[in-house]
């Protein structure tokens, strides 16, 4: 499958997750504050409802101390009528006689009127106390209650009844209410009211009224599924560009890190292979100028027995030099060592300094050199490690300060496992750019050097198993670090 079509798949699948888990976060979130919210609106209807009750109540308290002492009935009549409007949700207000017929109310029309036979009313009547009689149909159909108390020795007037429609109560609440069920019943659990379109809902409360006989129940959160899913959703779209943000990155250092390891593998192939064909090249220069050196010799020996002639000198001089690059040229092609040589380093390096004291002397640089032990064996050739030797005491030399007496300080030692040797100079140093072309084949600031120095002495150290660490400062000077397995002296032969 394609790369991209691969990760692709997997962002969606991660995001689809992330967006799961959001919509059952997001949908636990709203439940919760659809909870809290109708937990308080169905206590503020509650309360209104019982408000309402109460004040229904005193009405008819009111009334019915009146109906008794007030002989003109016009004057009840009005005062009805004026409670009446006061409040939609009563239908009207009514003083029956005992043939259940209206000899006051609040409406015209009704006087004179049968409004419910007296045995309904008494059903439900405590002497003295209000009553709320159950849901019924009214003359003109609508499902009403009848709020009702008895009036005590008066004589054609026995109850005093308040016609509440019941559907007003519901439909108040239910506008204020838009997006809720609100249903109210019976405690016998028959329904008084119903919201005329019934929408899903995530969560319900019901409680009973303390001064009427029904339940309210309020039924909310139609559109919670709807919301959480958009969220998650939007939630999708993020997760879906941050992941792919974070892989677009992710390609991109791939990528990166390839191209570098790509120029990495360039950059050694071509160091190997410029190695070897040096070391072939010098493999093809070495016999004939070892013949030209020799019959040099021979030429000189016979037109200028005396030593008199200079060029011979020179041309002797420049041959050498010729025949030490080539040597450094067989080397770059990478030292092997076929057979294990043990050698005490020790020897070697005092060997190498006698060699170059001469030179350092003339050149007045002071060469301090502390030995740990006297018997440090390393398996390594011993004209390789001349030549490392040679090699970097010469860098050493070069670099000191014209100006400045020039301080080499070495220390040979062994630990444990390997044998070490240090060597530090006061001299110009390296920057950070030079400090990286170090082993560079050809790489030299020299206008005479060959650059094959470090190179080869990279190549001697790593082929005996060592290792070379260099620090340089700038001005300050250069501290070259080298260790080697220690060998066995078993191995040792003299
Ligand atoms: P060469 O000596 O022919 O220039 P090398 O490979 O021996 O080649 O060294 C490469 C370069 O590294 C030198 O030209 C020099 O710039 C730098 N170098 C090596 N050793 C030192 C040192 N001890 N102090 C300062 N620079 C050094
Ligand atoms: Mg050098």
């Amino acid at each position: 499958m394609n790369k991209f079509i691969k990760y692709g798949l997997l962002n969606i699948f991660l995001s689809c997750i992330v967006a799961l888990i959001g919509y059952s976060i997001f949908f636990q979130i709203h439940k919760k504050e659809v909870a809290s919210s109708v937990n308080q609106k169905i206590n503020m209807h509650a309360k209104q409802v019982e408000t309402f009750i109460t004040d229904v109540v005193s009405s008819i308290n009111s009334i019915s101390t009146m109906a008794y002492y007030e002989k003109d009935n016009k004057k009840i009549n009005d005062n009805m009528a004026q409670i009446k409007q006061s409040d939609p949700r009563i239908i009207n207000l009514y003083v029956l006689n005992e043939d259940a017929i209206a000899v006051n109310s609040s409406s015209e029309l009704m006087l004179n009127k049968k409004v419910e036979s007296l045995a309904f009313f008494y059903q439900y009547a405590d002497v003295n106390l209000v009553s709320i009689s159950k849901v019924r149909k009214n003359l003109l159909n609508e499902g009403v209650v009848y709020i009702s108390k008895p009036i005590v020795n008066a004589k054609n007037k026995v109850f005093v009844v308040a016609e509440i429609d019941i559907n007003t109560i519901g439909t108040v609440i239910d506008t204020i209410e838009k997006n809720s069920n609100i249903t109210i019943k019976d405690l016998d659990g028959s329904k008084i009211f119903e919201s005329r379109d019934q929408l899903p809902y995530i969560y319900s409360k019901s409680l009973i009224f303390q001064k009427a006989p029904w339940s309210l129940t309020i039924s909310s959160g139609s559109d919670t599924k709807m919301t959480a899913i958009q969220e998650s959703f939007a939630l999708f779209i993020i997760s879906f560009i941050i992941i792919t943000i974070i892989q677009a990155l992710y390609f991109y250092i791939q990528e990166k890190n390839r191209t570098l390891q790509m120029i990495d593998d360039i950059n050694k192939q071509k160091k190997e292979m410029i190695g070897l064909m040096a070391a072939n090249t010098a493999h093809e220069i070495k016999n004939p100028l070892t013949s030209v050196i020799g019959f040099i010799d021979i030429i000189q020996m016979k037109y200028d027995d005396n030593h008199q002639n200079p060029h011979f000198d020179i041309v002797k001089g420049e041959l050498k030099r010729i025949n030490n690059i080539v040597g450094q040229f067989l080397l770059l092609g990478k030292p092997t060592k076929v057979e294990s040589e043990v050698h005490n380093i020790v020897d070697i390096i005092k060997e190498v300094v006698q060699l170059l004291q001469y030179e350092f002397d003339y050149s007045r640089i002071k060469l301090i050199i502390k030995y740990d032990d006297n018997d440090i064996f390393v398996d390594i050739p011993e004209d390789q490690f001349t030549q490392v030797m040679i090699n970097i005491l010469q860098n050493a030399k070069d670099a000191m300060h014209s100006n400045r007496i020039g301080i080499i300080e070495m220390v040979v030692g062994k630990d444990r496992e390997n044998a070490f040797i240090s060597i530090k100079d006061n001299g110009i140093g390296m920057d950070a750019k030079s400090l990286h072309q170090l082993f560079d084949p050809f790489f030299t600031t020299k206008d005479n050097g060959t650059g094959l120095g470090m190179s080869v002495t990279k190549g001697i150290i790593e082929a005996s198993h060592g290792q070379i660490h260099v620090n340089s400062q700038v001005n300050i000077g250069t501290k070259i670090f080298i260790t080697f397995p220690l060998a066995s002296p078993n191995n040792y032969e003299i």
